[in-house]
């Protein structure tokens, strides 16, 4: 009925990434228990896990099972971001049809790579697990299979740095039979409550017939069950494109009345924004600025664009007149952000009437040369001198518009 995946995969997961890079920056860390937290835990290192921490404990929870050399610290974003934009190069000269899934996974598709590079499936794994933690430092997992959703169940099996390859249906059909339905990959609680009576395995689902499936879950519970199938039906490289993009940042606990610390976050959003709509390679007709006051009071201002674009620097330059037209006085912040709206396809972009053709042709190359640098590098490696400085400056490159 459906074509089986010929395809071979493999999905690179980072070990407690947040962690992992606390570790990679201070490796005085190393072997102690990390707790990465912002009220709760959100990332803790493997020896963290060991005492029963898991991700969303309560921290005071935390301090009283963890021994006392525990270390907790903030996260640290920027370093993170950073991290994860040198593994991602790494990944790319590696291999063709990188899939970025989150900021510390990515999947590839490697079918015959054992061909070409003369070695086993499970030697490559290992060989790229190494090679990844001598230039980059950062321990991973390696999950190979035919589909998305079997290699990152297989890249959950041996983790901390661990790899697991099944290719063939009786290799699979094994792993499957060792997972509890729980550990299924978006099979979310009420999902489970449905299939109680049927499954108690991966397996088990596995092997329920397709119409079943369909009419007791529905499309995304038969996207898991031909994933389970070695059936190609998750792409995480085509995601549908957004009609429009908001990036919004909230000072709290911190409010915030300086004119130009509201600019520093708001900034901030501006470059995730261009950086999205370039990712989807769209274009917007209008730009908004959005502000909430400490009393959720909100207001903006919004303008309404001659041409639809996707140049950072036109886009920044705007949302910086925007800005400044905005009295101030003694208003204080709760949120700030910027809103793209009314998208169209990039490649309908009109050049505007009145700029001469070359001057058009020399923008698009310079914001899609910005684009590529920060891409590969990292987000700020250039960063236009309207949006500010950031912390630290040496690290950067700084550019007048
Ligand atoms: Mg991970």
């Amino acid at each position: 009925m459906f074509p089986v995946s010929q395809q071979v995969r493999w999905l690179v997961d980072c070990d407690s990434f947040y962690a992992s890079c606390e570790v990679y920056l201070n490796p005085k860390l190393r072997w102690l228990p990390v707790c990465i937290w912002w009220d709760i835990v959100i990332a803790r290192s493997y020896e963290a896990k060991a005492y029963g921490i898991k991700v969303g404990t309560p921290i005071r929870e935390a301090k009283k099972l963890l021994p006392d050399n525990a270390v907790y610290m903030k996260p640290n974003m920027t370093k993170y971001w950073q991290i994860s934009a040198a593994l991602m190069s790494y990944l790319h000269e590696k291999c063709l049809g990188v899939e970025v899934f989150s900021i510390d996974e990515a999947f590839f598709e490697i079918t015959k790579y054992d061909q070409i590079y003369h070695m086993s499936y499970p030697r490559i794994a290992n060989a790229l697990k190494r090679d990844i933690k001598k230039k980059i430092w950062i321990p991973v997992s390696i999950g190979l299979a035919p589909t998305r959703l079997l290699c990152k169940i297989f890249a959950d099996i041996h983790k901390p740095y661990g790899e697991h390859v099944a290719l063939s249906p009786q290799q699979i059909d094994l792993t499957l039979q060792e997972l509890p339905l729980a550990d299924i990959p978006f099979i979310w609680p009420q999902t489970q409550k449905k299939l109680t009576h049927k499954c108690t395995t991966a397996y088990d689902f596995k092997a329920l017939r397709y119409e079943y499936v369909r009419d007791l879950l529905g499309k995304n519970g038969v996207k898991i069950w031909l994933e389970l199938n070695c059936i190609n039906a998750m792409n995480f490289a085509n995601k549908k494109k957004p009609r429009s993009i908001n990036r919004t940042r909230s000072f709290n606990p911190d409010f915030v009345t300086a004119k130009s610390a509201v600019w520093s976050r708001l900034s901030d959003n501006i470059d995730k924004a261009c950086e999205h709509l370039l990712d989807v390679q769209m274009a917007t007709k209008y730009i908004a600025l959005h502000f909430r006051t400490k009393e959720f009071k909100r207001f903006g201002v919004e303008l309404k664009l001659p041409q639809a674009t996707n140049n950072k620097m036109q886009i920044t330059k705007i949302a910086k007149e925007l800005f400044d037209s905005i009295k101030f006085g003694e208003i204080v912040f709760r949120t700030t952000g910027i809103y793209l709206w009314d998208l169209i396809d990039a490649t309908h972009i009109q050049s505007s009437l009145f700029d001469a053709p070359h001057h058009n042709i020399q923008k698009s190359k310079l914001n899609e040369i910005l684009y590529k640098i920060n891409k590969k590098y990292w987000r700020w490696t250039i960063r236009l001198w309207e949006l500010g400085g950031v912390q630290k400056k040496n690290d950067l490159f700084e550019m007048v518009v």
